[in-house]
């Protein structure tokens, strides 16, 4: 429910904190197409978008709650016409603000805009260091020039330039040249981040996994960068994200269930995690329910709390309290069942299926062409299964 207080049930509510990150997914418009996307697969079906005041009642709200950073994310945020106001509003509440961006449609009077109405942080993604093969992932042919006047018009208004690539197959053997490029643009901060397979990324696994062979010389590559980087005095920092696909132990996913994240869609749906809406569990929507109520006392943000909805092997694991059995997500996309141990998990029964995808990694590699790219007619299809 918009504008409303708090809920009934304040009495059991010190035992789980508030939440401090709300990523608000503004829009799942997008002019890109990604095959890695986040989004949901149906995403072409998902309810109508919250509007303006809407969107300003939910960081209200989180805001009381104790949310302290806010981060614009799609889609594209960029499709927003009110992305300036939401933006003003947001500083206007106290938040750290962060803006996840193509780069599509931002312009030079824009970032002007947004730094005016209080901005913290421009985050632009690229694809590829290659002008062919970004742009033959993001789908659009003016995409990298775009992109790279973007990226110098953000450290221009006096932002630190932070980059994103998602890397895979694709583009992983060229990591030497993204980070040359990232150089040449005087980035301050390129995150190099694996795919993490859920929503389109998980429907092309085959075709953007990378060999192990392939993660290791990548690696080595990054460190030798950070040494030589170090040694130069160039303030630029690399952080390398690998697949959890090569590891023996799962990654503590989103610091626990319901535990520090929110994530609110564009239809209103509330998540604890982004990917989190192609689990058969019932999330709670701000339409409907205070941001209070379904933080703490909703069935979706409680559904994985704590440890006592954990079967074994992880019930009685002196782990759990690290990882917290891993990703749901991913549990529920490989065994079928959200509650199952991430079979990223050695000790997982269903570890068999992470072998497996590691063995189809070796495979050749199939075209670019030939993944499922993130666009309307694409999800319609699946949506009509
Ligand atoms: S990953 Fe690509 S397709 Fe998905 S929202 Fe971002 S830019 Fe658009
Ligand atoms: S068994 Fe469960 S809790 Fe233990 S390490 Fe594996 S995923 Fe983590």
């Amino acid at each position: 429910m918009l504008s409303t207080g708090s809920s009934s049930t304040e009495a059991a509510r010190p035992l789980q904190g508030p939440p401090l990150w709300l990523l608000a997914e503004l829009t799942y418009r997008c002019p890109l197409q990604c095959p890695y996307c986040s989004n949901p697969l149906d995403f072409a079906r998902q309810g109508q978008e919250l509007d303006t005041a809407q969107w300003i009642d939910v960081f209200t709200q989180a805001r009381a709650l104790g949310a302290a950073q806010l981060g614009f994310s799609g889609g594209e945020p960029l499709v927003r016409e009110d992305l300036g106001e939401l933006i003003g509003a947001a500083r206007e509440l106290g938040y750290y603000t962060n803006l996840i961006t193509s780069g599509m449609g931002l312009t030079e009077k824009k970032i002007l805009q947004f730094h005016e109405a209080g901005l913290d942080h421009i985050q632009v993604s690229f694809q590829a260091s290659d002008e062919e093969v970004n742009n033959l992932l993001a789908g659009s042919r003016k995409a990298f020039e775009q992109k790279l006047a973007m990226a110098r018009a953000v450290k221009a208004a006096g932002y630190p330039m932070v980059l994103n690539f998602v890397t895979h197959r694709h583009n992983i053997d060229h990591i030497d040249r993204i980070i040359d490029l990232c150089v040449a643009l005087e980035a301050d901060f390129v995150e190099l981040a694996t795919c993490q397979y859920y929503g389109w990324a998980e429907l092309n696994r085959a075709g953007l996994l990378p060999t192990r062979t392939q993660l290791e010389r990548a690696e080595s590559v990054v460190n030798a960068y950070r040494t030589r980087l170090q040694a130069e005095g160039n303030p630029c920092r690399l952080i390398l994200v690998t697949p959890d696909y090569y590891e023996e132990r799962p990654k503590g996913c989103m610091n626990g269930w319901g535990n520090i994240f929110l994530t609110v869609t564009p239809d209103g749906t509330a998540l604890p995690c982004h990917s989190a809406r192609q689990l058969p569990v019932t999330f709670p929507n701000v339409r409907e329910h205070s941001l209070a109520h379904i933080w703490y006392d909703s069935f979706g943000f409680n559904r994985f709390r704590g440890f006592d909805w954990m079967p074994e092997p992880c019930r009685s694991c002196d782990e759990k309290t690290r990882d917290f059995g891993g990703c749901r997500c991913q549990a529920y996309l490989l065994t079928g069942d959200a509650s199952q141990a991430d079979p990223v998990c050695s000790k997982s029964p269903h570890h068999h299926k992470i072998l497996t995808a590691r063995a189809e990694a070796e495979l050749p590699q199939p075209p670019i062409e030939a993944l499922t790219f993130r666009n309307e007619r694409a999800s319609r299809i699946i949506c009509k299964g």
